[in-house]
């Protein structure tokens, strides 16, 4: 038995196949503005959504393509260029059928490609209409992702069809999808100028939000309409005569608000309908501007006008380009009447908008479309297209003029976030959180890594990976843009430099103390308290923590204030341990003043330094410098620098050694002799790299012997060991002369 499913399904076909080619043949003979190219290209589109899109249906049951269609047509009326008109045959493939962006590249090109994708990731975004702000954002956001205003005027043109089709939805749906219409797409199009399609979705969303109140009002105005029927056919006829008087032959209309701004001036000022007065109203389309003039003088003439209501739009243009004389007159019976005077042009910028410049693009060449184009801001628009020709950067201008100083980004959960323009990856970081920012190690945007200074821009979406322990880097401060980020950076870097001076300043205080016989620091609490008040009282000191701090940054010497603890302690009965001081005072080191010995591992951050002039690495013998607020620094013990800071200021020396088990590599500097040649400099570096030393620094020296060269790297290591190994392994390599670690300060400054 066949089943009725596999019947079905050729009639069925047939019938999609014919609605398909039936709404396509009302997209054709929309699109007669373009070339015959245009038209050609625009038919492969369709064929391709067609064969995407087989097999799926609409709501309706009517066949799927029949959306993407109605959209173009939609473009088509705003005279949309072919691009355009493809990208809206196509918005819903990537989404709905698998197609891919380097599918579209290849058959459409790329304009082409960029909007169906730009579209489909407008179409992902989601957000909550309930936080008033969030939808501020979003539409400010959606605005900005679209680096393409056509990708927004298809986006208008999906969400109208969309919205005209409601009624085959779900009902559960209309709330919310009328609200986002509501709250993001109409007021777009206001802002965009095209007030059809903004008038259309207020009316819309209404309907579908509050069907009943939308229902009983939708009657009123029938009724009322149809009561002052007469009474505007008189004010129509008394118009027309009295500009015709002055030769005035214009294109007069009769214009309703729409339900929704009735609703809302009820809804708002707690009126009833009957109080809403300013109902009724003609537009009036001059052939110039001086007519317009003229014909407000005749009707302030003919009845009286509204004091408050008369506004000049044509000699002030709003923001998106709207000019027009309204007026309100109070005619027969006192009702009052809004009036709407303004040119053809005019015309066309307040319906379509932005999208008039498209208008503009399609007219003949050599009209006078251009000057007749009104608003200075829509001329202006105009001439950044002239110029840049591309769409992209034409966007941008308008978002600019839109949006001045802020871009939208998105976190990976679609949470919008507004920043300033030029901030970067870290300015995020912070501005999400500062614990975020102090933990952030790297960032993707958009999935891809990138560096923490990249600037974010407008619809990137981007991701802050962040490590356990909170770690800001100062080279940060050199391009962070916020000032946010600024502060919240140099806090923590200067609390980071004040624990670690103080944990320093603790283990040198402890050692001090040991050359004096104390074998433990006393608390810092409760029972000494007495003891360290007279020594804060000594050393000047607020508190203890201060103390050691200023021990560890260099500021106070360890030794002096371990033995004035100490005198403190034997006032108070405690005796030095004789054993403990000959222990401690041991030392094979006579050059600096033995204070015992601090142990280092690299893990001490900034409060200890490895100098730049020797760069001492694990396994070398070192001295510490107590430098004068700047901690400790480490040379070598053969070090040129050291050594005559050793004769100058000998008693700010103390002793160091290397820890058993250093938890970081170290810089070293190099000198590498190898003769001229292609490539040497690469083979040199891939040596390095396999003997697992990073190369932190590069330079080539300009003097030359002969055929050979100079480089000097600075690079890590683990130790003394790993650097033999090093040079063992550069020695061995081909094209180099010698290897050797450079000590002079001299090489530094190459460096
Ligand atoms: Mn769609």
């Amino acid at each position: 038995m066949i089943s009725p499913v596999t019947s079905a399904v050729p009639a069925q076909t047939t019938a999609a196949a014919n609605a398909a080619a039936a709404s396509f043949a009302a997209l054709v003979s929309a699109i007669d503005y373009l070339p015959d190219a245009d038209i050609e290209s625009i038919r492969k589109a369709y064929r391709f959504a067609d064969q995407a899109h087989l097999g799926q249906l609409r709501k309706n049951g009517d066949p799927y393509i029949t959306h993407p269609i109605a959209v173009a047509i939609q473009c088509a009326e705003w005279k949309l260029d072919a691009q355009a008109l493809m990208a809206a045959l196509m918005h819903d493939a990537m989404e709905d059928c698998g197609i891919t962006k380097a599918e579209l590249v290849e058959l459409f090109g790329s304009p082409v490609a960029e909007l169906v994708d730009g579209l489909t990731k407008l179409e992902k975004l989601e957000f909550d209409t309930r936080e008033q702000n969030q939808a501020e954002s979003f539409r400010k956001m959606l605005l900005a992702m679209a680096r393409d205003v056509r990708v927004i005027l298809i986006k208008l043109a999906d969400r109208t069809h969309n919205m005209r089709t409601m009624g085959d939805m779900p009902r559960s749906k209309w709330e919310r999808i009328s609200r986002e219409t509501l709250e993001i797409y109409a007021p777009i199009a206001h802002r965009l100028g095209l007030n059809i399609t903004f008038r259309e979705l207020q009316d819309l969303a209404f309907k579908h939000i509050y069907p009943w109140r939308s229902a009983v009002l939708g009657k009123a105005v029938h009724r009322s309409r149809s009561r002052r029927k007469d009474l505007l056919s008189k004010v129509k006829n008394d118009v027309q005569n009295a500009l015709a008087e002055q030769r005035l032959s214009p294109r007069v209309h009769g214009r309703e608000k729409t339900l929704y701004s009735i609703y809302k001036k009820m809804d708002d000022k707690h009126l009833t309908f009957a109080q809403v007065t300013d109902m009724y109203g003609f537009r009036i389309i001059f052939e110039n501007m001086f007519e317009c003039y003229t014909a407000m003088g005749v009707l302030h003439q003919l009845y009286k006008p509204l004091p408050g209501k008369f506004k000049d739009y044509i000699a002030l243009p709003k923001v998106n380009g709207y000019q027009s004389i309204h007026t309100t007159l109070i005619g027969p019976f006192g009702t009052n009447v809004e009036f709407q005077l303004r040119t053809t042009s005019m015309d066309v910028v307040a319906e379509s908008g932005v999208a008039a410049h498209w208008l503009y693009k399609a007219a003949e060449p050599g009209s006078d479309a251009a000057q007749r184009l009104g608003s200075q801001w829509l001329q202006s628009l105009l001439d950044i297209q002239h110029e840049t020709k591309d769409a992209a950067e034409f966007w941008d201008h308008v978002k600019i003029d839109l949006f001045p100083d802020a871009i939208y980004v998105f976190t990976p959960k679609s949470k919008i976030l507004s920043m300033p323009r030029g901030a970067t990856v870290v300015d995020f970081a912070y501005a999400i959180h500062s614990n975020i920012g102090n933990r952030t190690v790297s960032a993707n945007i958009n999935g891809e890594q990138v560096p923490l200074s990249t600037e974010i821009k407008n619809g990137d979406v981007i991701e802050v990976i962040t490590c356990s322990t909170p770690k800001p880097n100062p080279a940060w401060l050199s391009f962070v843009r916020t000032g946010r980020a600024r502060s919240k950076i140099r806090h923590f870097l200067k609390s980071m430099a004040h624990d670690e001076s103080l944990a320093l300043g603790e283990k040198m205080l402890t050692q001090a103390l040991r050359l004096e016989g104390i074998a433990d620091m006393p608390p810092a609490d409760t029972v000494a308290h007495g003891l360290w008040e007279k020594l804060l009282r000594f050393t000047g000191n607020r508190n203890v923590d201060e103390l050691l701090a200023d021990i560890g940054m260099g500021k106070r010497i360890a030794s002096m204030v371990a033995k004035k603890l100490a005198a403190l302690l034997s006032e108070q009965g405690v005796k030095a341990d004789v054993v403990l001081i000959s222990q401690a005072r041991y030392s094979p080191q006579k050059g600096a003043i033995s204070q015992g010995v601090v142990t280092l591992d690299g893990g001490e951050g900034g409060s200890v330094q490895f100098a730049r002039c020797c760069h001492p690495i694990p396994g070398d013998k070192i001295v510490g410098y107590l430098g004068r607020g700047e901690g400790l620094v480490v040379h070598t013990d053969d070090c040129q620098i050291g050594k005559k800071l050793l004769y100058k200021d000998r008693e700010r020396f103390l002793e160091v050694e290397w820890s058993e088990e250093p938890v970081r590599s170290f810089e070293v500097a190099l000198q590498v002799t190898v003769t001229d040649g292609k490539g040497v400099l690469a083979r040199v570096a891939s040596t390095l790299a396999s003997a697992g030393a990073d190369i932190t620094h590069v330079n080539m020296s300009d003097e030359r012997a002969g055929h050979a060269t100079d480089l000097r790297f600075a690079i890590s290591v683990q130790d003394l060991g790993h650097l033999s190994d090093v040079l063992r392994a550069l020695e061995r390599t081909p094209s180099v002369l010698r290897a050797q670690r450079s000590r002079q300060s001299k090489d530094r400054a190459h460096l």
